[in-house]
């Protein structure tokens, strides 16, 4: 066998092993306790990925040949300085700044599938037709994936676009630029059946400008409650446009990489879709509606609030008490608190559950991660369908941060943007407690009348601290 030939089936072995490392990995994420080894086989398969590709022949005679010459020493002080960047932001990140952080890397994942689809149009004059159409998806999506995840990012992280942008004619606009950037791959392809670069270059520029543009309407008008199933479609496009890059390149690792972070995303967009009671449809052509829901009439309630000690004297005579968690839990980090609280309360012979929404926090999956962190055992932690049954028969629901999951609009105003959106039914238990800090609003901005019920009493603070000042009150009596 020559040498040649050795090489090509060491790099398909190689790139056989880093696939069955990622879906290793993806089958251990799938769990809380082996999720940490899954992400370690990810990377790892990762990094045998990347040494591969450098090693491939193609690449090695590009990047020793000239002009690039000694472009080794780039790429390596590049995939460097990429990796500490990384490593640093990762480790430096507060838990809350997490899925900001991810939105962020997944719009990087879209931008370089784009960057990498430009440069081989830019080197490569010799692409057939079948790889100019995976290359103009390849920058299409690329180009969705960027500045839809970066809109994202700041949504997420409160720093652009707090309010929902209502784009007047969003619908026709965003059809304008879809068909547009898609004329642009078609322009693409044909320049290369007959021979015209020109063509070519007018219909990658059209097609880059499209997609960016495209991300951003798209996503800048998307309400509150459905971040999170664009946010799920976004990494779902990032992992697209990777597959479609490595169909372009002929590299099977990025055809089998892309294709595992596209399906997931994909079926991960269905489900929420699902749990959201919404349609991909509606999501992506409804138009954005207010960000406050109607007023009832008259003098706007003012909710009542309680002192820990009162709160304590209901809660020990307790005998069923459901915790229901959002976003204010992680900001708190209350969660070892809360997994106190539950157990005193099951010490006072109460039944304790925990109602998880699936779009509580800012992340899927967010309070499973929180509380199986504080060892809240896994049979605990029940789903809306599953708890909203056992509500009316609660003595008392304890919401812990948690405001949108839990606001009656969304079934009861048919005006509110959140409505259509199942929530858990904290309204119907005997009585709520709601531990926030102030009037902040959840992250839709919508009001919640459930704070104004008559059987609900806020507690007011710091989740974590009145979440302890309760099993401080446990641990005196
Ligand atoms: P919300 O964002 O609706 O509400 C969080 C509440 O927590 C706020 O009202 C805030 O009120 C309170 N809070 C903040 N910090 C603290 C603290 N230290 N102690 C006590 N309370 C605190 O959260 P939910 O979990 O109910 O809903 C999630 C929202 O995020 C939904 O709209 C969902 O669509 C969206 N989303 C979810 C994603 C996901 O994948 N899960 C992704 C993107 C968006 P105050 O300031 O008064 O304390």
């Amino acid at each position: 066998m020559s040498f040649d030939n050795l090489s090509v089936v060491l790099t398909t072995i190689l790139y056989m092993v880093s696939a069955i490392l990622f879906i290793r990995g993806i089958k251990l994420l799938g769990k809380a306790d082996t999720a940490r080894k899954g992400n370690l086989l990810s990377s790892v398969g990762m990094l045998i990925a990347v040494v591969t590709v450098l090693l491939e022949k193609e690449v090695t005679d590009t990047l020793f040949a000239p002009p690039l010459q000694n472009a080794y020493i780039w790429t390596a002080a590049a995939v460097v300085l990429g990796g500490i960047i990384g490593a640093v932001w990762a480790k430096k990140v507060e838990m809350t700044g997490m899925p900001q952080l991810v939105a962020l890397f997944n719009g990087f994942g879209g931008l370089s599938s784009l960057l990498v689809a430009l440069t081989q149009y830019m080197t490569d004059p010799n692409v057939n037709v079948f790889s100019a159409v995976t290359l103009g998806l390849t920058v299409a999506i690329g180009a969705i994936a960027f500045t839809g995840s970066v809109v994202a990012w700041g949504k997420l992280s409160g720093k652009l676009f707090k309010k929902n942008v209502n784009i007047p004619g969003k619908n026709f606009i965003n059809a304008l630029l879809a068909i547009a950037g898609l004329v642009g791959v078609v322009l693409y392809a044909v320049s290369i059946a007959t021979g015209d670069p020109q063509l070519g270059m007018i219909g990658i520029i059209i097609t880059t400008a499209a997609f960016l543009i495209l991300g951003f309407t798209m996503v800048v008008a998307i309400g509150g409650g459905d971040m999170p199933v664009i946010i799920s479609l976004l990494n779902a496009f990032s992992g697209l446009a990777a597959a479609f890059a490595g169909l372009a390149l002929s590299n099977s690792v990025l055809v089998v990489s892309g294709c595992l972070v596209g399906t997931s995303g994909l079926i991960l967009t269905l489900i929420m879709c699902k749990a959201m009671n919404r349609t991909l449809y509606a999501l992506l052509f409804s138009s954005a509606t207010a960000s406050k829901s109607k007023k009832g009439d008259g003098p706007a309630k003012e909710p009542k609030s309680m002192s820990v000690e009162d709160a304590y004297l209901i809660l020990e005579a307790a005998s069923s008490v459901v915790f229901i968690p959002g976003y204010g839990m992680a900001v708190a980090q209350a969660q070892h608190a809360v997994k106190e609280l539950c157990d005193k309360l099951e010490e006072n012979g109460a039944e304790v559950s925990f109602a998880i929404h699936p779009v509580a926090g800012r992340m899927p999956g967010h309070m499973n991660v929180l509380l199986a962190e504080a060892n809240v055992p896994y049979e605990q932690l029940k789903t809306a369908d599953e708890m909203n049954p056992q509500m009316p028969n609660t003595d008392v629901a304890i919401v812990i941060g948690a405001n949108d999951v839990v606001n009656p609009s969304a079934i009861e105003d048919e005006s509110s943007p959140l409505y259509g959106m199942p929530i858990i039914n904290a309204f119907e238990a005997r009585t709520v407690f709601v531990l926030k800090r102030g009037k902040g609003a959840g992250f839709s901005g919508v009001e919640n009348p459930l704070f104004t019920n008559d059987n609900t009493v806020m507690l007011y603070g710091d989740a974590k601290q009145t979440v302890s000042a309760l099993v401080s009150e446990f641990a005196e009596d």
